[in-house]
C-alpha cells in the first residue's frame, strides 16, 4: 500500500498525518509531499519518502502541481492536514483527479479490506459517519488539526529527500493583500484548558473562568453559543467549526456537551464538567462530574488554588 501526505511549510499536522498512516499501514510504503525547507524533525517523521515542493502563491497553481505528483506516485492513499491551505488544495488536487474526498475528517483507520475508514461529523454534526471510497483512487481525505497527536521521536531509517518540480501552471489568483489573524490565542498546544458555555451567562463570566485558566498556566475555551452571543472571540471556539484539542485537563463550566462541542475536546486525558443539570450530556464525556453552579465552583477552585499556591 502506497501513503501520501501533504505537509504545509512551517506546521507540524502533516507530520502527525504521517504518525497515523504509520499506526494504520505499519507495512506501507509513505511519501511526504513536504511544501517549503525540510525541517530537522521531518527527517524520521516515519516517511520513507520527502518529495520537497517549493511554495507557490497561487493555489489554484500548487493544488494542479500536487494533483500532477499523486498522478505520478499513484497512491493508494493521500491525506491532507484541513488546515485552510490543505482544505483548498485537497480539494482542487481531488477535482483534478477525478477522484473523492472526505473533508474534515475527525477519525481515519483501515478496514479490513484495506480501504480507508474516513469518519467525520454529518448531519448538521448530530451523527459521525464512515466514508470509504471503494472505486477511485486514491482514497482522499482531510483531516483536522490537532486530531493525531505526532509521533514522539521515532529510531526508524531516516527519510530520503528529493526535490519534486512539477511544472508551474499559469496562475489564475492573485494576491491583493494579507490580513492576518488572531494567533494570540493558542489552544491546541494548552495543556489545560477551562471552557466556559452559554450557562456563564455573559462576558464577565470569561473573566472569572480568564482567572482560574491564569492561575492553571492553561487557555480560555469556549462553546459556539458562547461565542455567537459575543462574550467571546472565535478563537477560542471549540468543537465542530472550532478548534480540536487534546490537552491534559479540560474544565467544562455551562457546556451542554452537544457533539457538535465535545468532537473537538473528546481527546482530552480528563475531562472535569461543572453543570447545574444532572442530565445533561457533558457528564457523559466527563472523567469527574460536578452538579453545581459554575461561579461557585469556579471562584471555589480560584480560591484553593491561590491558596495552595501560597502556601496556606
Ligand atoms: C453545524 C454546526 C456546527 C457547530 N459547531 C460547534 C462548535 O464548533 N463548537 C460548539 O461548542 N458548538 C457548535 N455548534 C453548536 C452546538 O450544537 C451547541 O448549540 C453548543 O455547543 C451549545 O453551547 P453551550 O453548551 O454553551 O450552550 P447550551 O446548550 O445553551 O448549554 C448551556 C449549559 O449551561 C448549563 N447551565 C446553565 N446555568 C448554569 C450555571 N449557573 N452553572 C452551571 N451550568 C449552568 C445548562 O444546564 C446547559 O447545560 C454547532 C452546531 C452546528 C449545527
Amino acid at each position: 500500500m502506497k501513503i501520501a501526505v501533504y505537509c504545509e511549510a512551517g506546521r507540524d499536522d502533516g507530520l502527525a498525518l504521517i504518525a497515523q498512516a504509520r499506526r494504520m499501514a505499519p507495512e506501507a510504503s509513505v511519501t511526504a509531499l513536504l511544501e517549503g525547507p525540510v525541517p530537522e524533525k521531518a527527517a524520521r517523521c516515519g516517511a520513507d519518502e520527502i518529495l520537497c515542493l517549493d511554495t507557490v502563491e497561487d493555489d489554484c497553481g500548487q493544488g494542479s502541481r500536487i494533483a500532477a505528483l499523486l498522478a505520478e506516485l499513484r497512491p493508494d492513499i493521500a491525506l491532507f492536514p484541513a488546515t485552510v491551505r490543505g482544505r483548498f488544495l485537497s480539494a482542487w488536487a481531488a477535482a483534478r483527479l477525478g477522484t473523492g474526498l472526505t473533508a474534515d475528517c475527525t477519525g481515519l483507520a483501515l478496514t479490513e479490506d484495506g480501504l480507508l475508514r474516513q469518519t467525520r461529523p454529518a448531519y448538521g454534526s448530530n451523527l459521525l459517519a464512515d466514508i470509504l471510497c471503494p472505486v477511485s483512487r486514491p482514497q482522499m481525505a482531510s483531516v483536522r488539526p490537532g486530531v493525531f497527536p505526532l509521533q514522539p521521536g521515532l529510531s526508524g531509517p531516516e527519510a530520503s529527500v528529493r526535490p519534486a518540480d512539477p511544472p508551474v501552471p499559469p496562475p489564475l489568483l492573485m494576491l491583493v493583500r494579507r490580513i492576518p489573524a488572531d494567533n494570540s490565542v493558542s489552544l491546541s498546544g494548552a495543556d489545560v484548558i477551562v471552557t466556559g458555555g452559554k450557562g456563564i451567562g455573559g462576558a464577565e463570566g470569561f473573566q472569572v473562568l480568564g482567572r482560574l485558566a491564569e492561575l492553571l498556566g492553561g487557555a480560555l475555551g469556549a462553546t459556539r453559543s458562547a461565542v455567537d452571543a459575543g462574550w467571546i472571540s472565535y478563537a477560542h471556539q471549540i468543537g465542530q467549526t472550532g478548534v480540536t484539542v487534546r490537552p491534559r485537563l479540560y474544565l467544562a463550566f455551562g457546556v451542554s456537551g452537544a457533539v457538535q462541542h465535545t468532537v473537538g475536546m473528546s481527546a482530552a486525558e480528563t475531562v472535569v464538567a461543572v453543570n447545574t443539570d444532572r442530565h445533561a450530556p457533558i457528564f457523559r464525556s466527563a472523567d469527574y462530574g460536578i452538579v453545581a453552579d459554575w461561579r461557585e465552583t469556579a471562584e471555589y477552585f480560584i480560591q484553593t488554588i491561590s491558596e495552595r499556591k501560597a502556601g496556606i
